[in-house]
């Protein structure tokens, strides 16, 4: 009776078993037929995925211009200075330096580089410095107003020294040292050959003549004081577009979303070069750091930030292929980037 009973039990409880397990299965089966749920994947934790483009530029350049040609052509299209293209050269040389030259030519030495290995905003910064030189024209106007201030100079030197032989003139008596006065201006900041020759005329007396040695010896001194000038205001003239390219390149970088205190981190490795304390071509790296924070202050790097991610949303990666000058990489503009034929790119006959 007893095992009767058990007996009865335990199918009692198969069956319980059975009848659950059927009902856990439909409930499966009814959750999986359920639509998938709409929310997206949790991509945020994942690594972000690289444009098929960049994936080739990784596989096609070396290390040193990849990095530079990314960076490049993120700041070109974040801040629309994408319409030309723009040069790139790496320069094999353990400096800690980058330039601006030729027309959009951005040379960066591999001392740089190695010293802000991996910190791309760092980089970031001082690539954009050097594209903010070729956009603001640096390159183009300062020879034109080095000219220009060569020449202003020049003339007051001129002023001053006529004025020396004139007074010179009128004490010695008999001498003809207003004659050789084009000579000298014509040495100026040129050299010194035509000094001597052309102050001594003929007749000179032995006074006269220590006049002429005194009044040389003067011009000889405005000459001296007005070429210190000269150099003066021309290193004075590139801390300026020193200090213009930290302020236009630090807005490149926040637009193209770069760490703003990449700035600051470039900015402690030129610190460290030695003689980056003193105003030179450039101004004292303190200097530009306060002019640096100044900047942060007044443009917050957020909202420069929001004004290019449109643009790098909506507008492909910038191409690139070798110079047509055989050293450097070219990275394309927008208009003449795409690929193909431009004729049957762009136009329709
Ligand atoms: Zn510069």
């Amino acid at each position: 009776m007893y095992a009767v009973k058990s007996m009865f039990k335990k199918n009692a409880i198969l069956a319980l078993l059975a009848f659950v397990s059927i009902l856990l299965l439909q409930m499966n089966l009814f959750v999986e037929a359920k639509p998938k749920p709409q929310t997206p994947a949790p991509a945020r934790t994942q690594t972000p995925k690289t444009d098929p483009a960049f994936e080739k530029a990784k596989k096609e350049l070396p290390e040193d211009l990849y990095i530079g040609y990314r960076i490049v052509e993120r700041l070109a299209r974040a801040n629309k200075i994408d319409q030309t293209p723009w040069r790139l050269a790496i320069v094999d040389e353990y400096n800690v330096n980058a330039y601006a030259t030729e027309i959009n030519l951005i040379a960066i030495y591999t001392g740089l580089i190695d010293q802000l290995q991996g910190d791309v905003s760092a980089l970031g910064f001082v690539l954009a410095h050097e594209m903010a030189h070729h956009v603001k024209r640096h390159n183009a106007i300062g020879p034109a107003q080095q000219a220009a201030l060569k020449e202003k100079i020049q003339k007051e030197a001129e002023e001053q020294v006529n004025q020396e032989i004139q007074s010179a003139n009128n004490e010695a008596v008999g001498t003809t040292i207003l004659g050789g006065a084009a000579q000298v201006i014509g040495g100026l900041f040129g050299g010194w050959g035509n000094v001597a020759g052309g102050a001594v005329g003929q007749g000179t007396t032995m006074m006269a003549q220590d006049r002429v040695a005194r009044g040389q010896k003067r011009v000889e001194e405005i000459v001296k004081e007005k070429t210190a000038e000269l150099e003066a205001k021309i290193a004075e003239q590139s801390r300026t577009y020193e200090f213009e390219a930290d302020e236009q390149g630090y807005k490149y970088m926040a637009t193209a979303g770069f760490d703003p205190e990449g700035c600051m981190r470039a900015m402690t490795v030129l610190g460290r070069v030695p003689g980056s304390e003193t105003d030179t071509s450039h101004p004292a790296v303190p200097k530009r750091i306060a002019q640096l924070e100044e900047l942060m202050a007044q443009y917050p790097a957020k909202d420069l930030e929001k004004q290019g991610e449109l643009r790098l949303k909506t507008i492909k990666p910038l191409s690139y292929a070798p110079s047509k000058d055989g050293k450097t990489l070219r990275i394309n503009s927008v208009p003449g980037g795409g690929g193909g034929d431009p004729f049957d790119r762009k136009l329709s006959f």
